[in-house]
């Protein structure tokens, strides 16, 4: 997947996005200008509920680059060359160029994208309690959302962070790199499986379509892990 537009360089390193941000960032912008900030701080205007959920969702997509510049300078740090950043449609993407030179370098690469969104989520939400009017719900909303990105990410399969660190310890414990990289991954499709088989009964359970979204992220988390496995087969 490559960026559609570029973003900058910031620390110098190239970042950019793909174009699928616009209409996860435009339909995040509508769910905040209709339901939590309205529902929060009713009667205002429409014009303010719109302005404050476009600044929410363009502040979610900074905080999602800050998780990711976190991992590419803790690559940079441990000696990896990191070709760029793309963010898209679930979140963002770091391409360090080559693995890392041990499991200890592996993990803190791996957790330090979720350490930057426990932070940020917990810096927005003291932003929130002390703020009034419309702007006071719509950085709870952040904070909330990024403690649920940093326990989403953490949790351990491939390609998901947690599935890093998991994959450096059964490095680190059995000293075989590919072994690794497929309990990681086979976790990752398994944890994939069953976020799919939560978000489904969800849906049937309760009728609500919410569940779609957990069963998304599950396919496609599945799907990754899928493919990363292929590449872990010995060869012959
Ligand atoms: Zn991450």
């Amino acid at each position: 997947m490559h960026a559609t537009f570029p973003l900058g360089r910031p620390a110098g390193i190239a970042v950019g996005a793909h174009w699928s941000v616009l209409p996860a960032m435009a339909l995040l912008a509508g769910f905040l200008a209709r339901s939590p900030l309205p529902d929060t701080v009713p009667g205002l205007s429409p014009a303010v509920y719109w302005a404050t959920g476009v600044t929410g969702s363009l502040v979610f997509l900074a905080s999602l680059l800050v998780h990711e510049l976190s991992h590419a300078l803790a690559a940079r740090d441990r000696g990896l060359v990191v070709d760029g950043i793309t963010l898209w449609l679930l979140g963002g993407r770091t391409e360090p160029d080559g693995d890392p030179p041990s499991p200890r370098a592996a993990i803190a690469v791996a957790v330090a994208g979720p350490v930057a969104s426990l932070a940020a989520g917990a810096g927005f939400l003291v932003a929130g309690l002390l703020s009034t009017g419309v702007a006071a719900p719509a950085l709870t909303w952040l904070g909330w959302a990024n403690l649920l990105l940093a326990s989403f990410t953490l949790l351990p399969g491939a390609p998901l962070d947690g599935g890093r660190v998991l994959q450096a310890l059964v490095w680190r414990r059995t000293g075989d790199r590919r072994r690794a990289r497929a309990a990681a991954a086979r976790s990752g499709h398994v944890l994939g499986v069953v976020l799919v088989a939560a978000g489904l009964l969800q849906v049937v359970w309760s009728g609500s379509l919410a569940g779609l979204w957990p069963a998304g992220l599950g396919w496609f988390l599945a799907w990754c892990a899928r493919a990363e496995l292929a590449t872990c087969a010995p060869r012959s």
